[in-house]
């Protein structure tokens, strides 16, 4: 089986371009660029105190990657998925997201659900040995899956004893919104960083207008889809085509999964952007919508607000909220569509 690298799903215009524009050339952006959560992170900021904002920001990535990551023996995560049920001590980062992670199951009936582990190891996402797994195999692995039994008391974690869980659909959205928290602490006004195309603007550019974020086109990814205009806010996409291997038989297998079924989703959506200013529920959104479909996402998003998206269809349509009118361009050719309330 092939394995394909994982391609952003969203570029930062800027980081090519000109974000000094119309600043007469006296912001000076500085950055940093970290390899990470397998992961490739561009951090862009602008001001006096941005080499130092950057230097706490990207060792915050690091802390966070140690407590999280499934891959580390001494994470919070392997600790937890060791545990044989019994109660476990974790840090606080671990502990608010794991609560969110159950919070954002509930809400989105499922679609969101951390103790896929098991099953997401078993197609070899994140081991790297992809096989397509027989359905005895998946049927008996997700007997154990279910978020609602996670119990989450202060900063115990007490999963059930066969369960595992991972963190990975919604931690790089939490990490990108504690990097912005942490550029404002130190009195960055203008920056982007870009956690392997999970984009969160600090602020505006330099000159005040709003940063301008690619997506990427799921049917072509080297090539842009549409533009959105932002300020402060997450831009963060879940697609088919990020990581996914060919299998024997010819066909695509992609990395998220239906919890329903144990099989990569297929609810008719190639590629879900959410647009929001809290980056750990446009994360833990994106993979969830990607699995509930274009019409569970609609509903989703009248229901709750708070976040915009951009849905891409498996017949190539783009179906974008009316939030974001007057700030999306569409750059492909792509038909386009308004969700309205
Ligand atoms: P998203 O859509 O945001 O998330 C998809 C991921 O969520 C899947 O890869 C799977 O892990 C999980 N998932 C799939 N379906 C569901 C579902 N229905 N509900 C809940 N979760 C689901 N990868 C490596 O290969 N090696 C590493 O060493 C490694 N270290 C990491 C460390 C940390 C701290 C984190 C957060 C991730 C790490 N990753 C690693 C994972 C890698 O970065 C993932 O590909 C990434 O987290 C997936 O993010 P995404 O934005 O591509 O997709
Ligand atoms: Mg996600």
């Amino acid at each position: 089986m092939k394995r394909f690298f994982a391609v952003f799903s969203v570029i930062i215009l800027v980081l090519t371009g000109c974000a000094d524009k119309g600043t007469g050339g006296s912001a000076q952006a500085k950055s940093r660029s970290v390899f990470a959560m397998d992961t490739y992170m561009e951090l862009k900021a602008y001001g006096d105190n941005a080499d130092a904002a950057l230097d706490r920001a990207v060792s915050r990535i690091n802390e966070i990657e140690a407590e999280l990551s499934v891959t580390l023996p001494d994470s919070d995560i392997s600790r937890l998925n060791t545990s044989g049920g019994e109660p476990v001590e974790v840090s606080r980062d671990c502990a608010w997201l794991i609560s969110n992670a159950v919070k954002y199951g509930g809400m989105t009936g499922g679609a969101l659900d951390i103790t896929l582990y098991p099953v997401v190891k078993e197609w070899g996402f994140t081991t790297g040995e992809y096989k397509i797994p027989d359905d005895a195999r998946l049927t008996e692995l997700l007997s154990n899956v279910d978020y609602s039994a996670v119990s989450v008391n202060d900063k115990e974690v007490t999963l059930p004893e066969n369960a595992e869980v991972d963190l990975g659909a919604l931690a790089k959205g939490f990490t990108s919104s504690q990097v912005a928290a942490i550029l404002k602490e130190d009195d960055v006004r203008s920056g982007i960083v870009s956690l392997g195309g999970n984009v969160q603007a600090i602020g505006s550019k330099p000159d005040g207008s709003d940063w301008r974020v690619s997506v990427r086109d799921p049917f072509a990814p080297e090539t842009d889809m549409c533009i959105v205009e932002i300020s402060d806010m997450a831009v963060i996409t879940s697609g088919n085509y990020e990581r996914y291997f060919t299998g024997e038989d010819g066909k695509n297998y992609w990395h998220i999964i239906d919890p329903a079924d144990g099989y990569p989703a297929d609810n008719g959506l190639v590629s879900v952007t959410v647009i929001g200013a809290d980056g750990l529920m446009c994360d833990a959104l994106s993979t969830a919508l990607f699995v509930a479909g274009k019409d569970s996402a609609a509903d989703l998003w009248r229901e709750e607000g708070g976040f915009e998206l951009i849905l891409v269809t498996d017949d190539a349509e783009i179906f974008y909220t009316e939030g974001l009118e007057g700030k999306f361009t569409n750059v492909s050719s792509m038909t386009t569509e308004v969700i309205s309330r």
